[in-house]
């Protein structure tokens, strides 16, 4: 018997631990709340977790089995249970960052101290990292070389889930409300987990939008992306089975449509090379992956990280995505961008309040993802925007939110606006600006002023003056 231990792999299908399991060697599936974990978490992504958990459980109840629920600290927890239910061994699926690898590190020791075997399986990712690298051997930097080299790998098929004779007769505990485990209602509006869920967006993307998604990826109006991303977080689909079913939508498809789905298939590689970036600099989570020569001297003015967090800066796209967020627990990658760009870039703010703002409240906060994305946006990642690319937030909502719907769904105070004030706002004079929309704010800053002071910002950094 094994126990297979629940990590960020909340799912029965296309999980390799559970996939080992026999009716000879059968399974007990168990999850650890771990408040070392918890304590980095916010409550969206909780709330969606739980939700993950209890759907699990009805899945291996349903069979036969049950979710077995623990709480403590998992080097003393695991061995206890192995103990238990007489575990021969326990699977867990591996995660890269710093953190869970030091924590992983003090579990095999503790097992190893039981007596008990262990086994860590590839279940987040198609590639590890190590596995694509330079023809040195070295991690990549940039993310092209290594997206080639993704792309032209051999991937494992998705497995199959366990069947019902390989689970063990249980009876698992009940699972924690959020206010048990000490958390707060979601200001936002959470999502409903589980892999039912997530079958159901992939099937409804792999439907339509995957053919469209290099065209219309960056219009927020659409939403035609996947929204997979919490589901690809917490494992509630299997990554290998989500590749496979694109796989499969590209048969006998050709032209636009057959490149839409292989630059969704590109957006799975991001999410694999910023997973190597963790891997391989676990110091990114605090600080610069590219180093200056002198420190850059972010401004971090309270009021405006405050007026950036309520949406109210009178930037219409930045404030729509800072609205969506606290609304959904999820922002639209393109305004992601915009928001992030306008934090460093106009606000000069450093990107950490920004990253720390996402990671409380976005439902699919994903240190690499999110440590990436800041960073890249921040110009101090690894293959990241150059720092004098600065992103004017005006022509960005102009250009991918061009009859400002994305806008006037998420900051109500301009619905009675035309778009063109809406795209001008920050050159609209103050009559022309209460005329078109009395509550909404006038521009916290200047964009021309502020894109002068950054380039300064960074120039002094890199030295060059
Ligand atoms: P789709 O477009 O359908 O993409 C499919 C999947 O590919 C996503 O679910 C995600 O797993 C992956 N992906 C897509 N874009 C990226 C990307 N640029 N980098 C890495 N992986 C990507 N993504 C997260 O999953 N968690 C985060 O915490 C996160 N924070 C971000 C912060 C900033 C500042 C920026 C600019 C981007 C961030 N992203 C993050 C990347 C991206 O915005 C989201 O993955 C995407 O918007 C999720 O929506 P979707 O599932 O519909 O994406």
């Amino acid at each position: 018997m094994r126990l297979h231990w629940h990590r960020r792999d909340l799912r029965a299908a296309d999980n390799a631990g559970l996939a080992a399991a026999t009716p000879s060697d059968p399974v007990v599936p168990v999850f650890v709340f771990d408040r070392a974990v918890l304590d980095h978490a916010g409550p969206p992504r909780v709330a969606f977790m739980l939700d993950a958990l209890d759907s699990l459980r009805e899945w291996y109840r349903d069979r036969g089995g049950d979710l077995v629920i623990a709480e403590g600290d998992p080097t003393a927890v695991l061995p206890d249970l192995a103990a238990e239910y007489g575990a021969e061994k326990v699977t867990w699926g591996k995660d890269y960052s710093g953190l869970a690898r030091e924590r992983d590190a003090a579990v095999r020791q503790a097992l190893d101290d039981a007596d008990v075997a262990r086994e860590a399986v590839q279940n987040a990712v198609l590639h590890e990292p190590g596995e694509i690298t330079t023809n040195d051997g070295d991690p990549y930097s940039v993310f092209t070389y290594f997206g080639r080299k993704w792309h032209d790998r051999e991937k494992e098929n998705p497995y199959d889930p366990p069947s019902a004779d390989a689970l063990v007769d249980v009876d698992g505990d009940a699972l924690p409300t959020l206010a048990d485990l000490g958390f707060a209602e979601p200001e936002a509006d959470v999502p409903a987990a589980g892999t039912d869920k997530a079958r159901s967006l992939l099937d409804a993307f792999l439907d339509g939008n995957i053919y469209e998604y290099e065209q219309r990826r960056d219009f927020p109006a659409d939403d035609c992306t996947s929204r997979l991303s919490a589901h690809l977080k917490f494992g509630t689909i299997g990554i290998r089975q989500v590749y496979d079913r694109t796989e499969r939508a590209k048969e006998g498809v050709g032209g636009d449509r057959r490149e839409s789905v292989q630059e969704f298939q590109s957006q799975l590689a991001w999410r694999e090379f910023y997973t190597q970036v963790l891997f391989t600099h676990p110091n990114v989570v605090a600080s610069n992956y590219k180093s200056y020569e002198n420190p850059i001297e972010w401004e971090n003015d309270d009021e405006l990280l405050q007026a950036w967090k309520d949406g109210e800066t009178g930037y219409p796209i930045v404030d729509a995505g800072m609205r969506q967020l606290r609304e959904e627990a999820y922002m639209h990658n393109r305004v992601r961008m915009i928001v992030a760009s306008f934090l460093t870039k106009d606000l000069l703010i450093d990107w950490r309040y920004g990253y720390e703002w996402f990671r409380e409240k976005l439902v699919d906060h994903d240190t690499a993802n999110d440590n990436g994305g800041w960073q890249w946006a921040a110009s101090t990642g690894t293959d990241a925007q150059p720092y004098f690319r600065i992103f004017n937030p005006m022509t960005q909502g102009e250009d991918y939110d061009p009859d400002a719907e994305y806008i006037k769904e998420y900051v109500p105070e301009l619905r009675a606006a035309d778009p063109q004030v809406i795209h001008e706002w920050n050159e609209c004079s103050l009559t022309q600006r209460r005329n078109a929309a009395p509550e909404y704010p006038d521009p916290v800053v200047d964009h021309s002023e502020r894109r002068e002071q950054a380039l300064a910002m960074f120039e002094h950094a890199r030295d060059d003056e």
